[in-house]
């Protein structure tokens, strides 16, 4: 059984492994290690603690897995997270690319009665402003911008990277959850989307990060794990 309250550490470890299950991408001590920036051995220590807790199992191949308590104990962690960053966008007007950090320190301080109010003052919104859904079993599946051919209509679902400087670039791009238009131009380097009231370039490599439903669609494809650190300093959720 999970047992007692769990720690800052503890919460940051099952928002990641949950982002890497929500990604399709391997839970594993190195993906969690890479996505966290942290060192192995670290991980490895905190990884040992979760199982022993009863949050996760790890099969003999060493591959990670939630128990059910510790899933529904993610779910809460990520789902608590989004819903506030959406708060603070849509009540408080607060810009996209600023409120991560500001959830992060209001998720430990919330009560259940306060989670309540703020999701009655967020309306009909399902997602962060980043396009992540604050409820499981929600999240539409996308392909990667990056992927898209020219011509192609196309809706930003989700920024898959969080990371707050990746989300400084993406927002003066006027790229955005929501947002449709055609994409124009896809090169080697860069990748155009033209929408109604503005032209949005960004690098490929950003691209690959950023997931859209198009029409004509490209086939499906899971990130890659290097996708996970783009040169910055945090991990997304
Ligand atoms: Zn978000």
């Amino acid at each position: 059984m999970a047992t007692g309250e769990l720690t800052d550490a503890e919460r940051g470890y099952l928002e990641t492994l949950y982002w890497l299950h929500e990604a399709a991408l391997p839970m594993t001590a190195a993906n969690v290690a890479r996505a966290m920036q942290l060192s192995a051995p670290a991980v490895h220590e905190m990884i040992g603690r979760l199982e022993r807790e009863g949050h996760i199992i790890r099969s003999p191949e060493k591959l990670i897995s939630f128990t059910d308590p510790g899933e529904r104990q993610a779910e809460e962690i990520v789902g608590r997270h989004r819903l506030i960053e959406r708060f603070l966008t849509d009540v408080l007007g607060i810009p996209w690319d600023e409120v991560h950090e500001e959830a992060e320190r209001l998720e430990h301080a919330m009560s259940p009665v306060l989670e309540e109010r703020m999701l009655a003052a967020i309306g009909d919104a399902t997602t962060c402003p980043h396009g992540h859904p604050i409820r499981k079993g929600t999240r539409i599946p996308g392909v990667p911008l990056a992927d898209v051919r020219e011509g192609a209509k196309i809706r930003v679902l989700r920024f898959e990277n969080e990371a707050e400087d990746l989300l400084h670039y993406l927002r003066q791009t006027g790229l955005e959850p929501g947002l449709e238009g055609t994409v124009t131009q896809s090169g080697a380097e860069e990748i155009v989307v033209t929408a109604a009231d503005r032209t949005a370039t960004i690098t490929r490599s950003v691209a690959e990060t950023v997931s859209v439903t198009a029409d004509p669609s490209p086939p499906p494809r899971v990130a890659l794990p290097e996708q996970l650190v783009l040169g910055v300093q945090r991990y997304g959720r």
